[in-house]
């Protein structure tokens, strides 16, 4: 299974890039926010999109938006990792057509259910 991490903080990709190494992961690539993800979307397999909130340029949920108005990409399971776990935000995440979501701090173990979750099917998952 190839994944795609968006995050600005090359702190917190590395955290969720151990997690998933951890949990058997090793087809990885990142982006620094929204837009570079849409370039990797368009150059590079990805199976499931693991993305922050926050980030300057394009935030996740602009990116998810974006993602989801390309009819390819309509059943690209997505994580979104966030610290806003307020309802509100969460139901904005949903509509805008996010999968499942990790809060920050994470442990491996959840990270792994929640990617089990939304890749239910996905040839290769794990
Ligand atoms: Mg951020």
């Amino acid at each position: 299974m190839h994944l795609l991490v968006v995050d600005d903080s090359s702190t917190m990709r590395r955290i969720i890039i151990n997690t998933l190494k951890k949990l058997g992961h090793n087809e990885i690539i990142e982006a620094s926010n929204g837009r570079e993800a849409i370039d990797r979307l368009a150059k590079d397999r990805v199976d499931l999109v693991i993305t922050d909130w926050n980030m300057p340029e394009m935030s996740g949920i602009e990116f998810v938006r974006s993602v989801r108005t390309s009819r390819s990409r309509e059943q690209l399971p997505i994580l979104m990792v966030t610290t806003n776990a307020a309802h509100d935000d969460i139901v904005a995440a949903v509509e805008a057509g996010v999968n499942n979501y990790v809060v920050k701090p994470f442990t491996p173990e959840t990270m792994r259910e929640k990617i089990q979750a939304v890749t239910a099917g996905v040839e290769g998952g794990a």
